[in-house]
């Protein structure tokens, strides 16, 4: 199998997709959702991206996600109640690439970037130096978070911050991304096995 791995360099919101994914070794006869069975999170950065980009998927998360306290501050986990994330289905996530939380657009697990090129790894790590990273410290540093916080008073949040991320985001070029593709021929039957 030719194992394909595509970097989009987004200087806002990077990603990494491959193809190795379609057919995880996770996946069994009755499941084909790879890793995508767990909560994805979305920060308040996310959300801001979301309110001016995708309307549609902030109204979506906003009225059935649950407000966490989690890795990356405050965020809403999408999941509740549910055995495997609402936006998976059979071929993959149905979310564009640059609406997902970063874990869900930088994450290769190790069996299948073993295949890849070693930047994939330093890929990750650049989220915790990035612009958007900084982006979502600043905004939790600027919401009062107490016991009664809801999500109207999240939307209001949103709502009220998202001009200003919005101004401090509009000097990014992200017109014309650089992509990055590697292409390796593989033994499937490796895929899985090899840690
Ligand atoms: S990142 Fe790895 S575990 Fe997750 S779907 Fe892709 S191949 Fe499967
Ligand atoms: S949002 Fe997409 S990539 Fe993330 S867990 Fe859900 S289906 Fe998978």
């Amino acid at each position: 199998m030719l194992a394909e791995f595509t970097i989009i360099n987004d200087p806002l919101r990077p990603s990494i997709c491959t193809n190795l994914c379609s057919v995880c070794y996770r996946n069994n006869e009755h499941k084909k959702i790879g890793c995508c069975s767990y909560e994805p999170e979305f920060c308040l950065f996310d959300l801001a991206f979301l309110y001016l980009y995708y309307p549609d998927i902030y109204e979506l998360i906003l009225k059935n996600g649950q407000i966490i306290k989690g890795y990356n501050g405050i965020m809403l986990e999408m999941k509740t109640g549910l055995n495997q994330c609402p936006f998976v289905c059979d071929i993959g996530c149905v979310l564009p690439k640059d609406a997902l939380p970063p874990l869900c657009r930088l994450y290769i697990c190790r069996q299948a970037a073993i295949f890849g090129p070693a930047i994939i790894e330093e890929k990750f790590d650049e989220y915790f130096s990035s612009k958007e990273y900084q982006l979502n410290n600043l905004l939790n540093s600027k919401l009062i978070y107490d016991q009664d916080f809801t999500r109207h008073r999240l939307h209001n949040f949103i709502t009220e911050i998202s001009q200003t991320v919005n101004t401090m985001i509009s000097g990014i070029n992200r017109i014309n991304l650089p992509i990055e593709s590697f292409k390796r021929e593989i033994n499937i039957v490796d895929f899985g096995s090899l840690l």
